[in-house]
Formats: structure tokens, sequence, C-alpha cells
């Protein structure tokens, strides 16, 4: 694959800083993971280029440049970053098609739009950054106000590079914030292009820095960083873990978006066929690397073997292979190394008795990371293919007896992201959603998404909300002011 798909810019190698591409030293190679071809190269970022954008983000924050501005002027760069997102939605979605593998179609309705609403939301967010007066017996005029931290670390994982961006930058900079951006070494290549757009649509020079390269080698550097506010990270659990640690020694307030393993509960009432439908598409979608997807099949026994007929013979019609074919709904895996993941995963399920009804090895496709959509039916609770995130296109399936039942298997993961209830029984559908353990629940459906909505986890799942309003707390602080008034026979005036 030549590198010509991809905007001239950036098939050259650069961090993004001060509001200029800045060569580093070392290099990345970006694969197109349709193809195993090298699309570009990324410098190989040094804890130097780390103080330079940290600096340049603190010098624009201490300016006032951005963080002094007025909510409303804010607001307005902010609709203009998600104009300009649609009206060339073509060429991000062909970027982060390339760069993750993506099915060109998902990359356009879902990937593009999704990462332009939230722009579009937290430009509404940006003029409600309001505090409040408090009613206190105090002789003062005492009231709140909310103000942006300083200078924030965003990191952030290979499987959405834009969208999980966004949520990040959007309401960071709608709070005021500069930010250092340190994308997925293997799928930099949106923030690069973002970053351009939004110097475009006006957000100063310095605001908004991207550092590429590994977060091994990086990660500790910026989130210790003496002149970093805050972490926004989105990851592994384990690395979230890490990263939260060394965060938290630094005393930096910390937002951990982390790894899933949600339940997708059937119920015998539920209305089969959408629930077969959706069942597919939430372990399918993005190739099963989707920390909210559903890879954790619970069927109630009555009509157990009828759903796995259903995804034996409805799985294999998905269609799987080139992405960049607009037909497509499963891509190749996004690296090599996850596509390794989902083979040693599926390799040690099979040694342990799972039967697998569809799918079960690699796909032999350009050389590229396929491994066709799989579905395990006999697998045991305490397998690792169901506790362990195995982040691919694979469906585990259980049978249970009772709702007790399901609640107990489906909470009994150190995971609690997201879950899902089928069922046509909305008692039930409010009983059961209320004892998940998970940060979002849907019921009759799956992935629907929205900038207005937070997610985020429990347990190994992570800390904090992003979405919604409340994203706003976590990008702002309080401040109490508290003006003593004199009374009457005290005031000279
Ligand atoms: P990862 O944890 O390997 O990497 C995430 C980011 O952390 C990358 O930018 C990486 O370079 C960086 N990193 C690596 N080591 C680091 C260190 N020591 N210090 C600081 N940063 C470091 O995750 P991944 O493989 O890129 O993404 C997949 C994981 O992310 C899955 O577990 C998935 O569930 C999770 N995820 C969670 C959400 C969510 O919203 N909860 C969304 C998407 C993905």
């Amino acid at each position: 694959m030549s590198s010509s798909v991809l905007p001239e810019y950036l098939c050259t190698p650069h961090h993004y800083i001060n509001g200029e591409a800045v060569t580093g030293t070392g290099e990345i190679q970006v694969l197109d993971p349709a193809t195993a071809q090298v699309l570009t190269t990324t410098p190989r970022g040094t804890a130097a280029d780390i103080d330079t954008a940290v600096a340049a983000a603190h010098t624009s924050f201490t300016s006032g440049v951005w963080s002094k501005l007025s909510g409303r002027e804010r607001s307005r760069v902010l609709y203009r970053i998600s104009e300009l997102m649609r009206q060339r939605t073509s060429e991000l979605a062909e970027v982060e098609s390339y760069d993750v593998g993506k099915p060109i179609s998902l990359a356009n309705a879902v990937d593009v739009n999704n990462a332009a609403d939230t722009y579009e939301y937290a430009a509404s967010l940006a003029q409600h950054l309001d505090g409040a007066v408090r009613s206190t017996p105090l002789p003062a005029h005492a009231f709140t106000q909310r103000e942006p931290l300083g200078v924030v670390a965003a990191i952030t994982p290979f499987n959405f590079p834009l969208i999980l961006s966004s949520s990040k930058i959007a309401v960071a900079l709608a709070a005021g914030n500069s930010i250092v951006h340190k994308p997925a070494e293997d799928t930099p290549l949106s923030a690069l292009y973002m970053a351009r757009l939004l110097q475009e649509a006006g957000v100063p020079d310095g605001v908004y820095n991207v550092v590429t390269g590994y977060g091994s080698e990086l990660g500790d550097h910026l989130s210790t960083h003496p002149n970093v506010n805050k972490v926004a990270f989105t990851g592994s659990s384990k690395i979230g873990a890490h990263v939260a640690g060394k965060a938290g020694q630094a005393l930096r307030p910390i937002t951990a978006e982390l790894g899933g393993n949600a339940p997708n509960i059937i119920f015998d009432d539920a209305d089969l066929a959408q629930a077969i439908q959706t069942t597919i598409s939430a372990f399918v979608f993005n190739t099963g690397q989707f920390c909210m997807g559903g890879p954790r099949l619970l069927v109630q026994r009555g009509v157990y073997e009828q759903v796995l007929e259903a995804l034996a013979a409805g799985v294999p019609h998905v269609p799987f292979g080139d992405p960049r074919k607009p037909e497509t709904v499963i891509g190749p895996l996004a690296t090599q190394a996850q596509h390794d993941k989902v083979v040693a995963a599926v390799d040690e399920a099979k040694a342990a008795g799972a039967r697998v009804l569809t799918g079960g090895e690699s796909a032999d496709i350009n050389g590229g990371f396929f491994y066709h959509p799989t579905v395990l039916a006999d697998v045991e609770n305490s397998a690792d293919c169901v506790q362990e995130e195995i982040f691919g296109p694979v469906l585990t399936v259980q049978p249970f007896d009772t709702e007790q039942e399901a609640i107990a298997l489906a909470n009994s993961t150190d995971y609690g992201l997201a879950a899902g209830i089928q069922t046509e029984n909305m008692s039930r559908a409010h009983r059961v959603a209320d004892a998940l353990e998970a940060g979002i629940v849907w019921v009759n459906s799956w992935a629907l998404l929205d900038p207005s909505m937070p997610f985020g986890g429990v347990k190994s799942s992570g800390w904090g909300r992003e979405n919604g309003p409340e994203q706003l707390h976590e990008y702002t602080r309080t401040k109490s002011v508290i003006i003593a008034l004199k009374p009457a026979e005290q005031d000279q005036a």
C-alpha cells in the first residue's frame, strides 16, 4: 500500500507542538492492518519532546489565550471544529480506516459522526460553566465558580482513536484547559490530522499538542510531569492501574476509562430475532475491539439451543474482509499483537473444551490481521475466555435458569463497563438493570451512545465518567468565594 491515500502532511513523520509540525527522533512504523504494509512512520517521542509539549501547553494556559476566553467564545471555536469535521468526513474516515483497519462505512457513520457530535455537545457545555450562589447564615455574599485545571495529559488507546480522543479533548477545551495528547503508538494518525483541523478552527497555538511514541517510554514522565494538572487515560485495566499509581503518587487527579467484558443477557421472553441481531452486532462491532462490546452471552435455558443455532447460521454471513469495501462489517484486528492475542485466547478455550460453533481461526486475506468471527459454546464461567477481556470478534455463550443466576453470572468478572438485557418484560428490565454492576446498561439494544449520556466503569473498568454534563466536573475545579458584607451601621458609604 502506498502512503498516497493519506493527506501529504500525514506522510511526514512529526509531533505537533505549539502549532507546528515538529520533527522528532527515532521512528515507529504505522501499518495498514488490512495488508500489514507500512503506511507511514511517526517519531518515537522522548522525555524531551514531552517537556517541550508540556511547556507549550503550560505557557498557552497561563497566557490566558484560551483559558481566559469567555465560554461563549470557546463554544464558537468548538462548533467550528465539528463543522470542519463534517465537511471532511470522507478524508477523516479514510485516515481512521487505514490506520485502524476499520470498515470504511463504520468510520464514516460512527467514528467521524460521533466525534463531531462530541465537539458540538462540548460547545454547548462551554456556555454552562456556571457556579452557584449559596444561601448561608454568613454575613457574606457566598458563591462558587468553576475553573479549568491547567494542562491535561490525554493518553488514548488504539481502537477508537478519534472518538476517544475527542471525548477528552472537546470537554477539556470547553472548560479552558490546554492539552498534551499521547495517542496509541499503533494508531496516531487521526490525532495528527485533528491537530491541523483544531488550529484551522481557531484553537490557539500551544493549546493542543500531540507527541507520538510508546506509552511505556513516555507515560510515566507525562503523567507525573510537574506542569501537568490532570491525567485523562483510556486503555487497559493493567496499564490504567499503573498510570493511576503514578498519577496518585504525584497527586494528579485522573480519570481512567479501562477494560470491559460486558455480559449480554437474553431472557426467554425476548424478541429473539431482534435479540440475536443485537447480539451479533454487539460482539462484532469494531471487529470486537470495543471496550463496551458484548463478548459474554448469557441465554436462558429454554431458548439456549435455538439461540446457538441462530448464531451458527447467522454469524458466517456477516460481511467480513477488506475494510475499504462499503459492505464490510468486520475488518482485520488493528495490530499483529491484537491478532495474536485473539489466536491464543481461542486456542486456549478450545483446549479447555469450548465448542466452536463458527470461526475459531485466522483468515488469510492480503497478509492482514484477520480473524474469523467466532462463537464458543459450552464454556465454564471460570474459564479465561469468559473472565478475561479478549478484545476481538469472539463470543462466549453460557446458559442460565433464573434471573438471579443471570445477574450473578453477569457480575462475576472483575469488569463493569457495560451490560445488555434482552427482554420484553419491562419490570424485569428495570430490576436487572438495577442489579448489574456496570456504568451503562442497554435494554433491547446495544451501543446506543450519545455525547449527552455519561459512560465509564465500575470495579476494574475504571474511575470517572466521560460525556454528559458530569464530565465538566472532571476537567474543572470548584472555587468558593465568600465576600464579607458590612452591616449598615459599619458601612461608611
Ligand atoms: P493499552 O493500555 O495498552 O494502551 C493505552 C494507552 O496507554 C496507549 O496510548 C499506550 O501507549 C499507553 N501506555 C502504555 N504503557 C503506558 C505506561 N506505562 N504509562 C502511560 N501510558 C502507557 O490499551 P490498548 O491496547 O491501546 O487499548 C485496548 C484497551 O483499552 C482495552 O482494555 C479496552 O477495553 C480499553 N478501552 C477502554 C475504553 C473505555 O472507555 N473504558 C475505551 C476503549 C478502550
